[in-house]
């Protein structure tokens, strides 16, 4: 899987994207994230990107040339398969689990950050395929939705996470929330682990943390129960 994400942030995201589990994924080569500064794509001799809005308004508008010239930039260097174009903004659909599953079966996606006020509607219009939100508020720029985006993503890739089963019976993957889990020490301040879970049985504790799973959605998110 590869990203390419274009912003005026580059290292703000590549920071963000070089610890934990998608630090070593990117390491490994199981996951691919390039940057590209759109500044390094601005046809003005300043580098400006932004301008201020036709109609007037507040605030500065990331015009479309540059923002195109960066997309065609990378295209060129990918060759014939068009990428799958991804524009991170609170007017998109809100990012969810089956989102992520679907966009972990592209090989190339590039994605769009926006900043300021947002990208002019033209280049938006031409080049993106699809808009997502991470969820109904408004943020200075895409760079933290599109990390968040990446790692939703990446961790269904092959080999990112150690087994599949990591993610498969996780909350949101199958309409409910995950059943609650337990480690050592056997009790803490006076809780001890339920008995079921040191029993040995497979057939109970599967029982179990199916029950368990509906109760804590039941619990925590009833409108999920609904659907
Ligand atoms: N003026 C725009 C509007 O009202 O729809 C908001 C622009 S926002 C200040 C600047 C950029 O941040 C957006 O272009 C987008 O890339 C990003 N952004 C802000 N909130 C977001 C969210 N909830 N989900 C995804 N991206 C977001």
């Amino acid at each position: 899987m590869r990203f390419d994400v274009m912003t005026l942030f580059p290292e703000y995201c590549d920071t963000v994207l070089s610890e934990s589990i998608i630090g070593r994924a990117r390491k490994n080569g199981y996951v691919e994230v390039n940057f590209h500064n759109i500044r390094d794509y601005s046809e003005n001799k300043h580098r400006n990107v932004d301008d201020t809005p036709y109609g007037g308004g507040k605030g500065m508008l990331m015009a479309a040339p540059p923002v195109y010239n960066c997309y065609k930039a990378i295209c060129d260097k990918l060759g014939e398969e068009k990428p799958y174009v991804v524009y991170m903004t609170p007017q998109g659909k809100t990012l969810t689990q089956q989102t992520a599953m679907r966009l972990s079966s592209y090989n190339n996606i590039v994605i769009l950050c926006g900043h300021y006020e947002g990208i002019d509607v033209r280049v938006t219009d031409e080049i993106v395929d699809e808009e997502i939100s991470i969820g109904d508020y408004v943020l200075t720029g895409g760079e933290l939705p599109a990390c968040i985006l990446i790692d939703c993503v990446s961790r269904l890739c092959p080999n990112v996470l150690s087994a599949d089963e990591c993610f498969e019976k996780e909350s949101h993957s199958d309409g409910l929330l995950e059943y609650p889990q337990y480690t050592r020490p056997y009790e803490f301040h006076g809780v001890k682990v339920p008995d079921v879970l040191i029993s040995g049985h497979h057939g109970n504790i599967e029982k179990w943390r199916k029950e368990a799973a509906l109760e804590i959605t039941a619990r925590k998110r009833p409108d999920m129960l609904k659907k």
